[in-house]
């Protein structure tokens, strides 16, 4: 049994089951075990990898885009590039190595991650040691400084908390994380029956609410409408709201069952952008996509990026280029191409004219 799971099971025991947004948020980021908090889970060594650690092309693209969303927001000096949930500090290297070519957006910038694991923030500041800006980092987005900001936020959305709903006889009931007789974690239902969710749905069926990204997002939101700016989300999920459970855990590239070894496997869902749409929209933003990360990607121009890197590459780093020009876009085998699972959303101030990777 691990550590947190003893934990984990001694709450219940003292408070009753807790809910799986409490459940998710404890193997997340509980301080001594939570599954950030504890390791690096990036690359082929660990439980999965991410666009940025595919190719360097993807971060070169994203710095062309922050660059682009900064000229079309009024060139305002001094701005703010963000990122939420940094990983290993790749994407932010990659997106500041483009930035050196396009001197007036870095001469305006300040560079601020939003990070609560200390221990990829220490990777992070490794990868960043020469970063030609200096960097501060904070644990929530409210806290970085004022002004207009480009924000960044891969696979960031799909790492925070939900609550699952699930539809009985009485009506939706909140799905919670209890103890069974032989001490095993279990799930099973709140005896309160949550009138307020009336959404028409079979018996048995589940609902995922992803109500800490809803709030992020509209705080995010109002602060672009208010200060200026651009927030680029890129993660895989849904375009549509629907009925479904898309809870998964993942420990060495398999899937594992969600309650059998707590803070030991990465714990996501698909992100619900038509949700996430809706909160930016309530707060008087504007919204662009969510459009295929293929669509992006091929728009901003990677083909050309890759053919540019080729010419100064080995045959070896020639296969490397093709292989990840064709996971990053490809869109036919969802398990190893990310060209279609993966949607890009862009929300802005209301003034923001429509962006590159967005047109349709
Ligand atoms: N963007 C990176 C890493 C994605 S993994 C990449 O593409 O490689 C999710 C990241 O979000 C990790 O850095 C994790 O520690 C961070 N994170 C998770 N929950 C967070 C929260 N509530 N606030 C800030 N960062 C968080």
């Amino acid at each position: 049994m691990t550590a947190l799971k003893q934990e984990i099971a001694a709450l219940i025991a003292h408070e009753g089951p807790m809910t799986l947004e409490h459940y998710m948020s404890l193997c997340l980021g509980h301080p001594s075990y939570g599954y950030y908090m504890t390791r690096d889970p990036f690359g082929a060594a660990g439980d999965f990898v991410t666009a940025p650690e595919i190719s360097q092309m993807f971060g070169e693209l994203l710095g062309v885009w922050a660059s682009e969303a900064w000229r079309m927001a009024g060139a305002p000096s001094p701005a703010r590039l963000v990122e939420l949930g940094p990983g290993r500090g790749t994407l932010m290297s990659d997106v500041l190595r483009v930035a050196r070519i396009a001197p007036p957006f870095l001469d305006a910038i300040s560079v601020h991650l939003v990070e609560t694991s200390s221990a990829l923030r220490a990777i992070q500041e490794q990868t960043l040691a020469d970063a030609p800006k200096p960097v501060s980092w904070s644990i929530d987005v409210n806290d970085t400084p004022p002004g207009p900001a480009i924000i960044l936020a891969n696979e960031f959305f799909d790492a925070l908390p939900v609550r699952h709903y699930v539809k009985t006889a009485q009506g939706w009931r909140e799905r919670l994380v209890g103890v069974d007789a032989m001490g095993e974690l279990t799930f099973g239902l709140s005896d309160q029956v949550e009138a307020s969710l009336n959404v028409p749905a079979r018996e048995g069926s589940i609902i995922e609410v992803g109500a800490v990204a809803q709030r992020i997002m509209s705080e995010i939101a109002a602060r672009l409408v208010r200060e200026g700016g651009a927030l680029l989300v890129i993660d895989y999920g849904y375009l549509e709201t629907s009925l479904g459970d898309s809870l998964q855990a993942v420990a060495k590239h398999a899937y594992v069952d969600p309650l059998a070894a707590p803070g030991e496997a990465d714990l996501t869902t698909h992100v619900d952008f038509a949700a996430l749409a809706r909160a930016a929209r309530a707060a008087g933003a504007k919204v662009m996509g969510p459009v295929t990360q293929g669509h992006f990607l091929l728009q901003l121009g990677i083909e050309r990026r890759a053919e540019t890197l080729m010419k100064r590459a080995t045959p070896e780093q020639q296969r490397a280029i093709i292989d990840a020009l064709d996971r990053l876009t490809g869109a036919q085998d969802p398990r190893r191409q990310m060209g279609a699972l993966f949607k890009v959303m862009a929300v802005t101030h209301p003034d923001m004219p429509d962006m590159p990777g967005f047109i349709v």
